[in-house]
This record gives structure tokens, sequence and C-alpha cells, in this order.
């Protein structure tokens, strides 16, 4: 990794560089219903809009890659039969500025199923090998548990990340692009000094988390309380309402559904995202629900981000943000839920 410093006002510079591309960041967007600042991943194209200092998005930008809903192929019937269309929409090179370690971090874990699996997904592929990422450093706010998930920092999938120093900025360059955009504003080697101060500011983060999960022995220890009460406490509160997958950054369960217009000339074939805890997640043709209740899909969720993704990824599928707590109207948080599976509650 090749590593510079640039004064802050050089950012700006920075941004007009990238801002030939279409650019996604973060921008307030009001305050909750306690006075606390929103913010939100918009396309943007004015330095000015940037809420570069934001706490955390109420939504990840999962959806920039992964939308909520898009059309995969479209079919016509002509006289030779049936002609099917698709458009992976693919567009223009679209910049991330400011995108916290945890982000780029859910993106990189969802890489391992859309991007690097036996069957990539071309829609998210295509999009995904056209970003430009620039990551910036945050400060933990109380529903942080990013550290516990070792997702506080990123040593990959970004193309530069940026440290905040006071007076100046701490780059990471991971890309020859990002090495050719910083050789076009003005940057400096770090000094001994810098690197102190970088280290110094690491530390001092790590310090500042309020919020952790044990995640030693998760998965076994979810194997052996597959049957525990906590998963009943829990769904009894649960709302059903999919909430959670919604502002998730690493939930990419879908549905498929094909529509036939009235004239039998023309038909569609549309993705969705889904969520688990919806009540027909698990429902098959037939009517029967594999899932009837809130318990088992609500279990369902927590059994395939830290049991099943870590016995095929190794990892967890959760990078500890904790926007599912925080927007949940339940109150249900994923520290509250695995201490208690854990029975320290
Ligand atoms: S856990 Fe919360 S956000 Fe998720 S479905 Fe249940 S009530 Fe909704
Ligand atoms: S499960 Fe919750 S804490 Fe984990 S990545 Fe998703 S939104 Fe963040």
């Amino acid at each position: 990794m090749i590593f510079k410093v640039f004064k802050k006002e050089e950012l700006a510079r920075l941004h007009e560089l990238l801002a030939v591309n279409i650019m996604v960041g973060p921008v307030a967007r009001g305050n909750d219903r306690n006075g606390k600042p929103l913010y939100d991943f918009e396309v943007v194209s004015d330095f000015a809009e940037l809420a570069l200092d934001y706490t955390q998005t109420v939504h990840s930008p999962k959806r920039f890659v992964l939308p909520y809903r898009e059309t995969l192929s479209t079919f016509t019937l002509n006289p030779n039969g049936w002609e099917k269309q698709v458009d992976l929409n693919v567009r223009h090179p679209l910049v991330f500025f400011g995108m916290h370690a945890c982000d780029i971090n859910a993106l990189n874990k969802l890489d391992l199923v859309l991007a690097k699996s036996t069957y990539p997904n071309p829609y998210y592929l295509g999009k995904r090998k056209n970003l430009f990422i620039l990551g910036l450093s945050c400060n933990p706010e109380p529903q942080c548990f990013c550290r516990s998930m070792g997702t506080d920092s990123a040593s990959h999938g970004f193309d530069l990340f940026l440290t905040d120093l006071g007076g100046k900025y701490f780059a990471e360059i991971l890309s020859a692009t990002a090495f050719d955009l910083l050789s076009q504003i003005s940057c400096q080697e770090p000094s001994s000094k810098d690197h102190t101060l970088y280290k110094h500011l690491t530390n001092e983060k790590s310090k500042r988390y309020t919020t952790s999960v044990d995640t030693s022995d998760l998965t076994k220890i979810l194997d052996l309380e597959f049957a525990s009460k906590a998963w009943d406490y829990w769904g009894e509160k649960c709302l059903s309402c999919g909430t959670c997958a919604n502002v998730c950054p690493t939930c990419y369960c879908y549905g498929v559904e094909e529509q036939i217009d009235l004239d039998l000339r023309h038909a569609g074939k549309t993705r969705s995202l889904h969520s688990c805890n919806l009540i027909d997640f698990a429902k098959v043709a037939g009517g029967h629900n594999f899932r009837p209740e809130s318990a088992t899909r609500l279990k369902y969720r927590y059994y395939h981000k830290h049991r099943g993704f870590v016995e095929a990824f190794e990892e967890p599928l959760c990078v500890g943000c904790g926007r599912c707590g925080a927007a949940c109207l339940a109150d249900i948080t994923p520290p509250e839920v695995i201490a208690s599976v854990r029975g320290k509650m």
C-alpha cells in the first residue's frame, strides 16, 4: 500500500476531479424525532452538499449496486417467437465519496456471494466493477459494534481511504486510478510525525466503542441454542416488518416476479430485495409456509448471518454497523439478541 498526506483544502480539488462521474455521497436529511441529525447516501454533484462529518447514514449504499427493485429481462412476442432483452443496467462509472470502513467491508462481503462465487450475479458485478471508492475515517456511534466484527477498518475494497489527521488527510492508496488522481493535487510523503499521529488516532478510536458483541465460538453456541427460549422472546417482539433487512448493508436475499402484459405480447422478470423476516419469505407454491412464526424467521436471519455464512465463507455476514437495531421499531438489536442467546441476559 502507498501512503500520502495532503492538506484538507485539497479535498475539494479531488472532488472536482472525480465529479466528472456520477457521484454518491453522504448528505444531511433533517433530524429524527429526538433532534438527532439524519444522513443518507444520495447522488450529489456539489462538494458543499456533502456532509463528510456524518455519523452514520440511515440506509446503506447497497442500493446503488443492488437496487431494491431491478428488471432482469423483458420479452417481446414477434412473428418468430419470444425475443428476450437483457439490460444489466450498467451505465456510467460511479464514485462513492466518503464511505466508512463498515460499508466498504459490507461490499466486500457481498462480493463473496455475488461476484466471487461459482455463479456470479452479472447485474451486481457490472456495477461493482464500475466503482471508484473513496473511504473516510469515522467516529464510533453508540450502536456501532464493528470492532467486535473486525470491520472497523478496511484493508481492501477501496481505491483511496482518507483518515482525518486534523489539518490534513492521511491517504491510503490501493489503485492506479487513485494514485493518478493524487498526482493532480498537492500531496506529500507522510512524515514520521504523521505516522505517529495516525497510530495515536487509531488507538484512541478503538477506545471509544461502547457496544461490543462476544463472537467467540458463536457458530457453536448457535448450534447448541437452536431451541433456546430466547428466539421466542425476540420473536414475540418482532413486527415482521423487514426494516432490518432494508437498512442492512449485507442483506441480499431476493424474490423474482414474472409479469405478462394483458395483450400477451410483452413480459418481464423483476428481482426485488426481500427480507427473511417477512411473513411470506418461506412460503412456497401450494401455500405451505416453512417459517410461519416470527420467532423462526428472526432466528433464520441470525443463523444466516452468524452461522451459515461463516460456514461458507469463514466470516459473518454482519459488519456491526448497528443500523438494523437503530431502525427497529421493536428495539431488537443484534448485541442484545446474541447476548441473550449466549445466556448473558
Ligand atoms: S427485527 Fe425489528 S426491524 Fe426486523 S422485522 Fe423484526 S421488528 Fe422489523
Ligand atoms: S445485521 Fe444489523 S448490524 Fe449487522 S450489518 Fe446488518 S444492519 Fe448492520
